[in-house]
């Protein structure tokens, strides 16, 4: 997709869990090339509508077009497959494989939920391809120092960075990050933002949930606010920053 096309709209989707309304009626859309921050205060329905978009879970109604195909309800590796890639919100490598082999693996898996199948057998020109582009998304991400070290040896920033490399696996136009920088130091925050930005350059767009709002408000272009299911604004972050709406949102007002 050419920068500023959209490439993901959500259409008037709504999620019900019995008679809990964890969507209503939601509507934004992400475009090439953009970082749009998905933020609100914890149960306001974020990651209900990640999980959507990703296929993980279905709209009670509603549409949701990715790269101009209706995708709501369709299985995940086929989302996956038109270009979307997900992160989830906590760290899901296996420590005691270097980091080349968890990026490979990730890379293989890519689109299914994540179980280690019992035999990832392979054959050796597959295998090869595999860690080829494993490798050239580590260099991506600026960890080629650390290839062959065991990903539990790396530090939480560093490997919230190769789950990133394991997502852009295939060269996804879209990435979901759920929370990733959670938990992290300041230093770490900033390479994971001079990150993004770099993938942003590329072309590559980014929808993220995110609670530190130092962290959103330096690095997104827009943002769209959520509480109790519903979008309460939407803006670029300075605008989102003074909207009284959103200030008691966060306040408990
Ligand atoms: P957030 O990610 O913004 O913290 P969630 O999307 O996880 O919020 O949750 C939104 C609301 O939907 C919450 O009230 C939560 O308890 C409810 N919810 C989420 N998933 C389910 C589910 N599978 N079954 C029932 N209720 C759910
Ligand atoms: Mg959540």
């Amino acid at each position: 997709p050419t920068r500023g096309e959209t490439i993901l709209e959500v259409k008037d989707v709504t999620r019900r869990f019995g008679g809990l309304v964890a969507n209503n009626n939601m509507n934004f859309s992400v475009k090439a090339g953009e970082i749009l921050a998905l933020i609100g205060p914890n149960g306001a329905g974020k990651s209900t509508m990640f999980n959507q978009i990703s296929g993980v879970d279905t709209p009670t109604s509603g549409e949701i077009i990715f790269t101009g195909k209706a995708v709501a309800g369709h299985d995940s590796r086929e989302i996956a497959r038109l270009g979307m890639s997900r992160s989830f919100q906590h760290v899901r490598l296996l420590p005691r494989m270097s980091v080349l082999e968890n990026v490979a693996i990730g890379t293989h898996l890519r689109g299914s939920t994540g179980v280690f199948p019992a035999a990832w057998r392979l054959d050796r020109k597959e295998e090869e391809r595999l860690l080829a582009e494993a490798a050239r998304q580590i260099r991506r991400v600026g960890l080629e120092a650390h290839m062959h070290d065991e990903a539990g040896s790396l530090a939480l920033g560093q490997q919230r960075i190769v789950e990133i490399a394991r997502a852009l696996a295939a060269d996804p136009c879209l990435l979901l990050l759920d929370e990733p920088a959670a938990g992290l130091r300041f230093k770490e925050k900033e390479a994971l933002g001079e990150l993004l930005k770099k993938l942003k350059a590329e072309g590559v767009a980014i929808l993220l949930v995110e609670h530190d709002m130092d962290f959103v408000m330096g690095l997104v272009d827009r943002i769209v606010v959520m509480e109790f299911g519903e979008k309460i604004a939407e803006g670029l972050p300075e605008e989102i920053q003074q909207n009284e709406r959103v200030l008691a949102a966060y306040l408990g007002g």
